[in-house]
């Protein structure tokens, strides 16, 4: 372990003069790596840009005897430390890249609270303490930024809060997981099942040993709380988010959503209504001609309807070291400059204080899929249990071949209905009621119908 030098506040910058500031970084992996290479091999230019140099004088890690690349080489080995807290009191810059809650929160705030701006990439810390973070950053007026914690390198986090500042928001729907959008890719383009589109996921390093909280939609979930605060001026918690992963999804669904003219994505939803902010993650159709039906491999997109600007999409690498890093650097960048005019970023806005509505308040379309006694009245009966319940079909169809049909046993009969949008509630209490029927075998999938 290095020692951690002392903090000389007498190289600090100051307002209007040349200097140096001093960067402390949590973690050196897949972010922190090329974070702290970058620092070193653009060292001239993030100078003229901050207006002081940024020096790395730290990299906290857990074990500084392992072996790593780039260390010894372009980053000198004796900025490896494992103590934190002493590097983060040495700091005037603090970029967070460990992951996790704890120890990262204690850190956020120790750097916080010793007068260091911040920088994290850390959606999931920000999703579950953000408000704490962001009062205890405004006290002390610093920056707490985090541009990369939501779809990596894509600037959204900056053009929601400032460009939009003027703006209503009334929709976000991010593709913001690109494990999952990989997988889904490889099912619509391939066929492929589920399992083995995860498989390969992980073979090509886009999805972790655990894929979990990629294909159960924990991290979109977390992505779509801090997308849902940012857009509503609302503090939305993880808990807050109604959430469901991509597990459930077959290839006869991808099939049944291609001949309806749609495709299958992961959406991370923020919708603005007159009863106040629904948020969600569901897998849901997306019509083949939306610009999120084009987000292909595991690229993520963010597509944002204001009410002036209109329909606009934010596009790129949502993940990977060096796309990761571009949106640290940029936050790094932005609060060097806010240090040397002595000001601070822009505050966290959660002026609005929007009910957040709970999961069966939502309001969409729904596609769902059946199997049916093949004998007439079935379809009579399915009708008449829908408009029972007041949600009213956009199209159904019926025939035995159907190509999405191969899971539906011998001499039942597949039906595909869309319907047109119904509260979550009333859809629940329709496929409940369905499932009692005598002629209705199995409610075979339901989907929401997004982007319309
Ligand atoms: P990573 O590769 O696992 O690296 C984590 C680093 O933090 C390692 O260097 C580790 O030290 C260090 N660390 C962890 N716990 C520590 C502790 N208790 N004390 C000291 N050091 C500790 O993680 P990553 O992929 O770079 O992700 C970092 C953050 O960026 C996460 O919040 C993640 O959600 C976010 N993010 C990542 C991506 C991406 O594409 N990877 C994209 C967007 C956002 P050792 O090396 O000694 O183990």
């Amino acid at each position: 372990m290095s020692a951690v030098p002392a903090p000389d506040r007498s190289t600090d910058a100051r307002p209007g003069t040349p200097g140096t500031l001093r960067v402390a970084l949590l973690g050196c992996g897949v972010v922190g790596s090329e974070v702290a290479r970058a620092l070193i091999e653009h060292a001239d230019d993030l100078a003229a840009r901050a207006g002081a140099h940024l020096d790395l004088v730290g990299i906290a890690v857990r074990d500084t005897s392992r072996p790593r690349d780039g260390v010894g080489t372009v980053i000198p080995a004796e900025l490896l430390t494992d103590d934190a807290g002493a590097l983060v009191d040495s700091a005037d810059l603090v970029v967070e890249l460990m992951g996790g809650i704890e120890p990262a929160r204690g850190l956020i705030r120790r750097a916080i609270e010793g007068g260091a701006s911040v920088v994290t990439a850390n959606k999931a810390l920000l999703a579950e303490h953000g408000p704490e973070l962001f009062e205890a950053a405004d006290d002390a007026g610093v920056d707490l930024s985090f541009e990369a914690a939501v779809a990596g390198a894509i600037p959204i986090v900056r053009p929601v809060r400032e460009s939009l500042a003027g703006d209503q928001v009334r929709r976000v729907l991010g593709i913001v997981n690109g494990t999952t959008n990989y997988v889904l890719d490889q099912m619509t383009t391939h066929g492929a099942e589920l399992e083995d589109a995860v498989k390969e996921a992980q073979a090509l390093g886009y999805a972790e040993a655990d894929p979990t909280a990629d294909v159960e939609g924990f991290d979109a979930a977390a992505k779509a709380a801090i997308l849902a605060s940012l857009a509503f001026h609302t503090r939305v918690r993880l808990d807050q988010v109604a959430r469901e992963g991509i597990t459930a999804i077959t290839p006869a669904d991808v099939v049944a959503a291609r001949l309806t003219g749609h495709v299958v994505k992961l959406l991370a939803i923020a919708e603005r209504t007159a009863e106040g902010v629904s948020v969600r993650v569901h897998p849901a159709l997306v019509p083949g001609d939306h610009p999120l039906a084009a987000v292909r491999g595991a690229f993520n997109a963010v597509f944002v309807e204001a009410d002036g600007a209109g329909p606009l999409m934010f596009y790129g690498q949502g993940a990977g070291g060096r796309p990761t890093a571009s949106a640290v650097l940029g936050d790094l960048v932005s609060a060097a400059r806010d240090r040397l005019v002595g000001g601070k970023g822009p505050r966290e806005s959660a002026y609005a204080s929007l009910p957040v509505l709970p999961a069966d308040a939502a309001v969409t379309r729904y596609q769902v899929r059946l199997a049916v006694a093949d004998r007439p009245g079935a379809l009579a009966q399915v009708a008449g249990v829908l408009a029972d319940h007041g949600v009213s079909i956009d199209t159904m169809r019926q025939a035995p071949d159907e190509p999405y049909a191969t899971d539906v046993a011998e001499g039942r009969a597949a039906v595909l209905l869309t319907t047109h949008a119904a509260r979550e509630a009333s859809l629940a209490a329709t496929v409940d009621a369905l499932q009692r029927t005598d002629r209705v075998h199995e409610i075979t999938s339901v989907l929401r119908v997004e982007g319309v």
